[in-house]
């Protein structure tokens, strides 16, 4: 059984101490995604996994066994790097095979388990070549090739397409959660990117400066982010955010922000008086000629399938993703609604969601 559990774990270097109190737990053929911007500790956070780093406070759980002071490479973790790590003067093969060859295990077994793993990434044409005459494609598919010959029970990845381009990025995205639905071994992948995360995890964890914002589902996170910082992390587009409020409309709560009444879902929790922030995304805006929104428009961004529509309101900028075909006149006033269960509606003060 490969869990993994954080219990209470805490960070420091030296006197500074970087992340506290992290705590949860990975199940078994789970693919998890650290989430969250450079220097939150994501990094640190995998690293410590795999055994690279110390873990300063709490209990690191391996498959039900406190892993803390287990040696790298008794813990039975692969590690794919984001600089792919890869020996240039070996060959495919024999960067493949270099783990297997150091754990003295017999050749005729370390050219089946090679086989085998070249075969599941594709690679079996290029056993032969040496890393540079690969395309970064490949060569990240040899990185992980690497990580699998050993049949760890957890994979743990760096920001392993970072350094490919947004198209081959996708395709790799695709490969590696198609990989994981066959292999099924636990995964943990650290990313910086809401697409990556939203595209392959079963569960994010979105991190914040050493603490954990939120875990959930991919829909989770999207459609009930717990924060204002979450809001604005996961989405395409970035959200709108008005300041508001809280007013009791005809029956029905509503928040008064300088660029209209937004009606709001019913919920205990508002107050008439309180001061909020509203999440609007540009996805769950729409164009209607009596909707309680106005801003002017400024720009449309084509974007192919759809249009994003840039507009100037009271608070700054506005954003609506609208029909391609429509057309707006640069200074327009264009009004715009949104169904209340797509409000997020977040304290002012603490940008936690009510
Ligand atoms: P990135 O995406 O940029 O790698 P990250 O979220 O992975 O960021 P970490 O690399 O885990 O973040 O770093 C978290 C914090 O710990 C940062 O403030 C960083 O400066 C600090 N840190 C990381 N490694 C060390 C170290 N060896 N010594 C001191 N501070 C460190």
């Amino acid at each position: 059984m490969a869990t993994v559990e954080y219990q209470r774990i805490g960070k420091s270097f030296g006197a500074v101490t970087i992340m506290r109190d992290i705590s949860f737990r990975i199940e078994d053929h789970e693919f998890v995604v650290l989430l969250g911007p450079s220097g939150c500790g994501k990094t640190t956070l995998l690293r410590m996994t795999a055994g690279l780093e110390s873990v300063s406070e709490g209990d690191l759980m391996i498959g039900g066994k406190r892993v803390n002071d287990v040696h790298p490479r008794d813990r039975s973790i692969a590690m794919v790097f984001q600089n792919y790590a890869l020996y240039p003067t070996m060959k495919v093969y024999d960067n493949i095979a270099f783990s297997l060859e150091v754990a003295k295990i017999p050749a005729a077994d370390i050219k089946k388990r090679v086989e085998w793993t070249a075969a599941t990434l594709n690679l079996t044409a290029y056993l032969d070549r040496y890393p540079k005459e690969l395309s970064g494609g490949q060569r990240q598919r040899v990185a992980m090739g690497r990580a699998m010959v050993r049949e760890a029970e957890v994979f743990l990845f760096d920001e392993p397409l970072s350094n490919l381009d947004a198209k081959l990025r996708a395709h790799m995205r695709t490969e590696i959660r198609q990989l994981h639905n066959r292999l099924k071994t636990t995964t943990i992948y650290v990313t910086h990117d809401q697409i990556e995360a939203m595209t392959m995890a079963d569960k994010i964890v979105v991190m914040r400066a050493g603490k954990i914002e939120q875990i959930g589902s991919p829909d989770d996170v999207y459609d009930r982010p717990a924060s204002k910082y979450v809001a604005d992390f996961i989405g395409s587009s970035s959200i709108n955010f008005l300041p508001g409020t809280v007013v009791v409309g005809n029956g029905a709560p509503a928040v008064d922000t300088a660029t209209g009444r937004v009606t709001v879902e019913e919920s205990s929790a508002l107050k008439p008086g309180q001061k909020v922030v509203l999440g609007l995304r540009p996805t769950d805006v729409v164009v209607d000629a009596d909707g309680p929104l106005v801003a002017k428009a400024i720009l449309t961004e084509r974007l192919g399938h759809d249009a994003q529509l840039f507009c100037e309101g009271p608070e700054g900028s506005f954003v609506a993703v609208v029909d391609k075909a429509a057309r707006f006149s640069e200074g327009a006033e264009i009004r715009f609604a949104i169904p209340p269960s797509k409000v997020h509606v977040f304290d002012a003060e603490t940008e936690i969601r009510i």
